[in-house]
């Protein structure tokens, strides 16, 4: 099965040939059409191996067009500053064909002009742990009860990084309805732990 075989929306395959791939990597064969179906994955794949367009693409799936309201549906908690940037580049090609709009709260950017972005209905918002909560504390109104759909992105270095217990705080301010998804090079017993507190029955993929 080639993309093709995904049933994706027109929208969406086209961002996919637009970047020029013509057949999934082994880690999107083995999770996309789980993630598509609903299900919560813990995968296991490193850098190189396809992993953020396997999330992206059953996100923009999933949320196919800009919703002006009903708050932010799409979560991508990212380590690094430069990695959430690389997934809001990748998000953004891969989505051209949409009108989805997403804020990318990382630090060493102005807190205003990120209060600013989420004044525009984003979609999905792409952060760091440490300043989403900032924001989460800064802004009264501001709530993670809307998303559907979260990615805990190259989570060995999230808590590598000692950002634990903010993810545990994270957890708790999500609706319990919502997919999660977990994308990790190596899984230590920490993160397990995580995944069985964040996950609900979540499929195990290896390469
Ligand atoms: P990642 O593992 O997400 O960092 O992706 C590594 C590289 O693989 C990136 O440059 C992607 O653009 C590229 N890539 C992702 N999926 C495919 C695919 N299906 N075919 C060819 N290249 C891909």
């Amino acid at each position: 099965g080639g993309f093709e075989s995904l049933g994706l929306s027109p929208n969406v395959y086209l961002g996919i040939k637009k970047k020029g791939y013509s057949y999934p990597t082994p880690i999107q064969r083995k999770t996309m059409p789980l993630i598509l179906s609903g299900l919560d994955v813990v995968a296991m794949a490193r850098t190189g191996s396809g992993k953020t367009a396997a999330f992206l693409v059953p996100m923009l799936e999933k949320l196919k067009q800009h919703v002006h309201q009903g708050g932010v549906r799409a979560l991508i908690l990212s380590p690094t500053r430069d990695l959430a940037l690389q997934t809001l580049k990748f998000s953004q090609e891969l989505g051209r064909f949409t009108d989805l709009r997403t804020s990318l709260l990382v630090g060493g950017d102005s807190m205003e002009g990120q209060f600013e972005e989420l004044a525009r209905n984003p979609d999905i918002i792409i952060a760091t742990p440490g300043r989403l909560m900032h924001h989460l504390s800064e802004i009264e109104d501001m709530s993670l009860r809307t998303v559907q759909y979260v990615v805990f992105d190259e989570a060995d270095s999230l808590f590598g990084m000692g950002f634990a217990e903010q993810l545990h705080k994270i957890l708790t301010q999500l609706s319990e309805s919502r997919q999660t998804l977990l994308f990790s090079a190596t899984l230590p017993s920490a993160l397990a732990e995580f995944a069985k507190a964040g996950l609900r029955d979540p499929r195990l993929v290896r390469l």
